[in-house]
C-alpha cells in the first residue's frame, strides 16, 4: 500500500470543519441539531453581487487571469485600503487568492524556512499553527489570558521573541474571542516589533467591518506606517460580504513577498474563479453597504446573546467587541458528573455533552487552543439562538443540580 506522506504527521484537520461535520450527520439522521459551530454569516450573498457574477459569465469572463488577480479587483482592493485605513499599496503589492486562507497559506510558504517560529496570540483561529507546522515553522503560542481582554501585551511579545522568530501573527478582530486591538495597543506591540528588523508581521483583518461600538478598527500599518515594508495585512470578502463559498481574499504588502507568494500561487491554484473575481469588486465597492446592515443585526444578536449566556449558572462570557463568536468560559462545569455516570473533564467533552443533551453544536476551546471555554457563533437567527441558550441553560442545570 502506498503511504501518505509524513508531513500528515504534523498537521490535524480543521476542528471547526469536524465540529460541522458531526453535527450536520446527527442532523441528518433526524436529530433536532442546533449548529453554531459556523464560521459564516447565516445572511446569503447581497443579490448586487450575484448579478455582478452572472453578468461576468455573460461577458466571457471565463478565463485564466493573471496569477495575483485581475487587474480591475487588485485596483478595488487598493482603493479599498485607502478609503477604509488611508494606506497607500500599489497593485503589485496587492495579491488575490482563494479565500484569506489561501493567502496566509502562500505567505508561510513564501516567508518560512524549516525552524523559523511564528508567535501566535492564543486564543487563535485554528489554521495558524497548522499552516506554520505543514511549511516546516515552529509555531510559538503566547496564551492571552481574559485579564487583558485575550489580547497580546508588549511586555508578552517581547518575552517570546527570539532570534529565530520569523513572523508575528495580529488578529484583531479575533476569532474566537471577538477581541479588538486598538490604537494605543497596536502602537505599544509597534514599538516592539521595530526593534526586530528580521520579523515579518501578519495581520488578518477579515473581520475588519464586524466591530461593535464604542470599540473602532484600527490597522496596524495605519498605526505604524514605519513598519509597512514588513506587513503583510490579510483580508477578503468572505466575512464582511457573507461570500464564504466565492472563495475571494487578499493580501497586500511589501513587493518582495507578494511575488513571491504569486510564485507559489502559480504553482498551485494559479489563481481564484475569475468569475468570484467580478464578484469581489461589486462587493468592495462603498456603496450598497450590505456590511453595514449585517453588523447591526449582529450586534442585536450579540446584546440577547451574551446577556442571555450570563444568567446560565456555570458559564462566564466576555462581551465579544468583534467578529460573531462568544468565548464562552465554562470552568465551573469542569469535573461535573453527567446522568450517564461520566464526568466532564475537558471542554471537548463539554461541547460532546451539549451536542448530545441539549442538541446545540459548539466547538471546544481545545481548537483554539485555550481551555476550558466552548466557541458558539451567533450567526444564526435570533430565535434559534434563543432556542439555543434555553436548551443549554437546562443541560446544565440538570448538570449543576445533579
Ligand atoms: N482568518 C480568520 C481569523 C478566520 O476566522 C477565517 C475563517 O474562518 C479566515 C481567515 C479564512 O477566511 P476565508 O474564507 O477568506 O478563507
Amino acid at each position: 500500500m502506498p503511504q501518505i506522506s509524513l508531513l500528515l504527521n504534523r498537521i490535524e484537520p480543521s476542528a471547526t470543519k469536524e465540529a460541522t461535520r458531526r453535527a450536520a450527520e446527527l442532523r441528518n439522521q433526524g436529530h433536532d441539531i442546533i449548529i453554531l459551530t459556523q464560521g459564516e454569516l447565516d445572511f446569503d450573498t447581497p443579490d448586487y453581487i450575484c448579478e455582478t457574477a452572472i453578468a461576468a459569465i455573460r461577458a466571457g469572463h471565463t478565463r485564466y487571469t493573471p496569477v495575483a488577480g485581475e487587474g480591475a479587483l487588485r485596483e478595488a482592493i487598493k482603493e479599498k485600503l485607502y478609503r477604509d485605513s488611508k494606506l497607500d499599496y500599489s497593485i503589485e503589492e496587492i495579491t488575490v487568492g482563494c479565500g484569506a486562507k489561501q493567502v496566509l497559506f502562500n505567505a508561510f510558504m513564501a516567508g518560512i524556512n524549516p525552524g523559523d517560529e511564528v508567535l501566535i496570540p492564543t486564543p487563535c483561529w485554528v489554521t495558524y499553527p497548522e499552516v506554520v507546522r505543514m511549511v516546516g515553522g515552529v509555531p510559538i503560542l503566547v496564551p492571552c489570558t481574559g485579564l487583558n481582554g485575550y489580547k497580546m501585551t508588549a511586555d508578552q511579545l517581547a518575552s517570546h521573541l527570539t532570534s529565530r522568530t520569523r513572523w508575528v501573527v495580529l488578529n484583531s478582530p479575533n476569532n474566537p474571542t471577538g477581541a479588538v486591538y486598538s490604537d494605543q495597543e497596536l502602537s505599544a506591540l509597534a514599538d516592539i516589533i521595530d526593534c526586530y528588523s528580521n520579523l515579518w508581521v501578519l495581520c488578518d483583518e477579515v473581520y475588519e467591518k464586524l466591530v461593535y461600538t464604542p470599540n473602532r478598527f484600527a490597522s496596524l500599518p495605519t498605526v505604524a506606517p514605519q513598519l509597512k515594508e514588513r506587513i503583510l495585512l490579510v483580508n477578503g470578502v468572505s466575512k464582511s460580504s457573507a461570500m464564504t463559498g466565492w472563495r475571494v481574499g487578499y493580501g497586500a504588502g511589501p513587493p518582495t513577498l507578494i511575488q513571491a507568494m504569486n510564485t507559489i500561487q502559480g504553482q498551485t491554484t494559479s489563481h481564484t474563479c475569475s468569475i468570484a473575481q467580478h464578484a469581489a469588486i461589486a462587493a468592495l465597492q462603498p456603496e450598497p453597504n450590505c456590511t453595514e446592515y449585517f453588523r447591526k443585526e449582529l450586534l442585536h444578536r450579540r446584546n440577547a446573546v451574551v446577556e442571555r449566556i450570563r444568567t446560565i449558572p456555570g458559564l462566564a462570557v466576555q462581551l465579544p467587541q468583534g467578529a460573531f463568536y462568544l468565548f464562552v468560559d465554562c470552568t465551573e462545569l469542569i469535573g461535573c458528573p453527567t446522568r450517564k455516570g461520566r464526568f466532564l473533564d475537558n471542554d471537548r467533552a463539554i461541547a460532546g455533552f451539549l451536542l448530545e443533551s441539549a442538541g446545540v453544536a459548539v466547538v471546544p476551546g481545545e481548537a483554539f487552543l485555550a481551555s476550558p471555554f466552548f466557541r458558539l457563533s451567533f450567526a444564526s437567527p435570533l430565535e434559534r439562538l434563543m432556542e439555543a441558550c434555553d436548551r443549554i441553560e437546562t443541560a446544565c442545570g440538570n448538570l449543576i443540580n445533579g
